[in-house]
């Protein structure tokens, strides 16, 4: 009996340990209000096999201006961090599964026109082992849950151009190819700007501090991958 109850309190430390960890990190997409949130587990699948890290092959043939011109600084900021992933540029002969792309004006008007205050500058688009596109809660739902590639399409004419725009918009996209949500958002108990920066925040992004991967985004891929 004695030896029963405490079996069972050890398996509720686990569990509890396990939710809190889940909390931690940011899922892409979820429902829910207040504090009953679900979350869907999207997850990344390539992985480089002689590493085991996370792989990302990029084809940036369509990246132009100034994505072009920042693309690399943003693919060395995830490699100078500690986060168990890999962003290769493809060259010709090998096949990518992900493709960054500076979108046209016109598509970009109709698609993401801008609202009062705010603009978009990027958006990543995933998409599942069936090739099914991922970009609702609903879609997650009926996917694969596990992600084979992405496109990343850039706003071709951000109202403020600055080195720093470009830079953060493609490492925080880079961010949620590995399928990481926004680290600002009430449901998740969002980010502390001061205390725990990061890049997956627009709160972060709005103070212009740094564009690198900070230790917030490195756990929850640690996290949410089991490295
Ligand atoms: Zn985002």
């Amino acid at each position: 009996m004695k030896k029963k109850l405490i079996f069972s309190l050890t398996f509720f430390l686990l569990f509890a340990f396990i939710t809190s960890t889940y909390s931690f990190a940011h899922e892409m997409y979820f429902t829910g209000s207040g504090s009953t949130v679900s979350t869907i587990k999207l997850r990344w699948i390539p992985k480089n096999s002689s590493t085991g890290r996370l792989k990302v092959l990029i084809d940036k043939q369509s990246l132009s201006g100034s994505w072009s011109t920042y693309y690399e600084d943003a693919r060395s900021a995830w490699h100078s961090s500690a986060a168990p992933a890999e962003f290769v540029t493809v060259t010709t002969g090998t096949s990518p599964n992900t493709y960054m792309v500076t979108a046209s004006q016109q598509y970009w008007d109709t698609m993401y026109p801008d609202g009062t205050f705010t603009e978009t500058l990027g958006v990543t688009e995933l998409y599942d082992t069936n090739s099914y596109v991922i970009n609702s809660y609903a879609s997650a739902s009926a996917s694969t849950k596990q992600l084979k590639g992405a496109n990343i399409y850039l706003n071709p004419s951000p109202n403020s151009a600055s080195a720093f725009t470009y830079r953060f918009t493609m490492t925080h996209e880079m961010g949620h190819i590995l399928a990481l949500g926004h680290s600002h958002l009430a449901q998740y108990s969002p980010a502390n700007t001061s205390t725990d920066p990061s890049i997956m925040s627009y709160d972060y992004f709005s103070l212009g501090k740094s564009y690198l991967p900070q230790n917030h985004e490195v756990n929850d891929v640690k996290t949410m991958y089991g490295y």
